[in-house]
């Protein structure tokens, strides 16, 4: 089994499932007492988050391309990015290193594609859902024309990521409010849901809808441990 670099902390609300879930493959996978080999960078997400803020998107991916380096100094044998906002600088992170980086997007594009699902409603942060770095890999590599909610839906979907969500905060009151912004892509034609931040799935999950949801967090945790087991 190969050793899973991951590059979490943001939040470590979602870093805690990706955790939870390689070591629940690896105890599948292989049986008895097997568990994931990982080696884990945890930022302190509130620096992280100042600089999204101030959008000093350099300092930003100069700490993450630090990150990976040092996972991969460890022993690290692959890169994940816990979180798919910071995939924006996915290919600096990249460069940095010797070793593949894991891409979320790709890790979702393949669960899509398996489906009949060609218009899936995006829900992420601001920064995911508004600039060109997720939407625009997963129409150019893979062909997938996502649609993002209105101005109204987006403010409310990212403020309940930071402001909730990534302080362990689960409201009922903002899970209704995040089915009625489904409720609305739907109704434009959506026909997929992309939990497309790590910490959506603690609100949302495949039982809530009839159409096929793609979470993540947990796509990304699978492809790293088919990468890990070689399978
Ligand atoms: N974990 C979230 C994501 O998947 C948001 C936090 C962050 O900005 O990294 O995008």
């Amino acid at each position: 089994m190969k050793t899973i670099g991951l590059i979490g902390g943001m939040s470590w609300e979602s870093t805690v499932i990706y955790y939870q879930l390689l070591n629940r493959m690896a105890r599948q996978r292989m049986g008895g007492l097997h568990s994931a080999r990982l080696l884990l960078w945890s930022f302190d997400f509130a620096e992280i988050e100042a600089l999204q803020a101030i959008g000093d998107w350099d300092a930003a991916t100069i700490a993450m391309c630090e990150a990976a380096q040092n996972v991969e100094k460890g022993g690290a044998e692959c890169i994940i990015i816990c979180t798919n906002t910071m995939h924006k600088m996915a290919d600096a992170v990249q460069a940095a290193v010797n070793i593949p980086l894991i891409h979320i997007a790709d890790a979702t594009a393949a669960a899509i594609r398996q489906t009949s699902a060609q218009k899936p409603l995006l829900l992420a942060t601001r920064y995911t859902m508004e600039q060109d770095f997720y939407k625009g890999h997963l129409a150019d590599k893979h062909g997938i024309n996502v649609i993002i909610p209105d101005e109204t839906g987006r403010t409310l979907v990212h403020n309940i990521i930071y402001d909730e969500l990534c302080q362990g905060i689960i409201s009922p009151a903002s899970k209704q409010r995040y089915l009625e912004i489904v409720e609305n892509g739907l109704s434009r034609d959506a026909d997929g849901i992309i939990l497309g931040c790590t910490e959506v799935g603690l609100l949302l999950s495949q039982s809530d809808f009839d159409v096929p949801v793609f979470d993540t967090t947990e796509l990304h945790a699978k492809t790293a441990m088919d990468f890990a087991l070689d399978s």
